[in-house]
């Protein structure tokens, strides 16, 4: 399969890693949105998030958190988003899951919120009832 984070994650391509076990590994994003944005990624080749396996899903936020906290500390940051696009219409173009660490600074209008929309008559209920009988 031609995956380019298969191919990080197998050494056949360079990255900057910065953590590693058997089953997972966090190196820099390549084009990042502040200097110290993490990519952090299981080693298998899970295309979203709702594919990844329960220990891997546990697993991959306690070394996401283990990150943060040093990324945190190296980059003086003022907070940090942990992002993850799940297929092409929410932005994710390398479809091996991923989460993203970025450090974030005051004002640094990095990430711009979108703006809030409005539920119409009785929509929320609807949309609250439909997801809850699909759980
Ligand atoms: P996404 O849009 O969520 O799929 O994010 C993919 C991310 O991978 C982007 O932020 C890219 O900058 C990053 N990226 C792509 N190729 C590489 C690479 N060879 N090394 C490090 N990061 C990469
Ligand atoms: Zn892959």
């Amino acid at each position: 399969m031609d995956c380019i984070f298969c191919k990080i994650a197998k050494k056949q391509i360079p990255s900057a890693v910065l953590y590693e076990d058997k089953d997972f590994l966090a190196f820099l994003d390549i084009g990042p949105v502040n200097p110290g944005h993490t990519l952090v990624i299981p080693k298998a080749h899970y295309q979203t998030f709702l594919d990844l396996p329960k220990k891997e899903l546990s697993n991959i936020n306690i070394v996401s958190q283990k990150l943060a906290a040093a990324i945190m500390k190296a980059t003086n940051a003022h907070g940090f988003n942990i992002v993850m696009n799940n297929h092409p219409a929410a932005g994710q173009e390398v479809n091996h899951v991923h989460f993203h660490i970025i450090p974030r600074f005051d004002n640094d209008n990095k990430w711009l919120r979108q703006p809030k929309t409005k539920y119409k008559d009785g929509e929320i209920d609807a949309i609250a009832a439909k997801i809850k009988s699909l759980l």
